[in-house]
């Protein structure tokens, strides 16, 4: 059974640092499987579209991220191709508790990852999707929304 992980709040430094890769031969391990299955389920039980490592504390490249097509676990991702054009969009972070905030992003992203079984792949992703890839890359690399957000409001 998956377990549910402690997340880290903002202003912990754990946040604010960039992320090492993951190692290709740490892809197959079980222990790597269980973490992604716990990043999961500890996301989904929050009602996150999207987690990524840091916010469990650990400091390695890797994102879980709800899509149509399911969950899928995105390890050391990159955008590869953004969009020219930008959308304004509200944004909240599980790591920042009840803040929300407007952040231009992307409108749309070419993400390419290893999958769970390490196995290069590449998403296309647009509004939304294209929104939760670019707020979870920014985590790997110690940014948060807020710093780029306007209009902050808190509840
Ligand atoms: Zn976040």
């Amino acid at each position: 059974m998956p377990k549910l992980l402690d997340i880290i709040t903002n202003p912990d430094p754990t946040l604010r640092l960039r992320s090492k890769k993951v190692e290709k031969n740490e892809v197959g391990r079980k222990s790597f499987k269980t973490l992604c299955e716990d990043m999961t389920q500890t996301m989904l039980k929050k009602d996150g579209v999207g987690l990524a490592a840091p916010q469990i504390g650990k400091n390695i490249r890797l994102i879980v991220v709800n899509t149509k097509q399911g969950v899928i676990s995105m390890i050391n991702p990159r955008l590869t191709k953004k969009s020219w054009a930008k959308e304004w969009g509200v944004e909240g972070c599980l790591s920042v508790p009840a803040t929300f905030g407007e952040v231009r992003r992307h409108t749309g992203v070419s993400c390419e990852y290893l999958d769970i079984e390490g196995r290069e792949q590449c998403l296309d992703a647009k509004g939304l999707l294209a929104r939760v890839l670019q707020h979870e890359i920014d985590h790997l690399d110690g940014v948060l929304f807020i710093d780029k957000a306007k209009n902050i409001k808190y509840e």
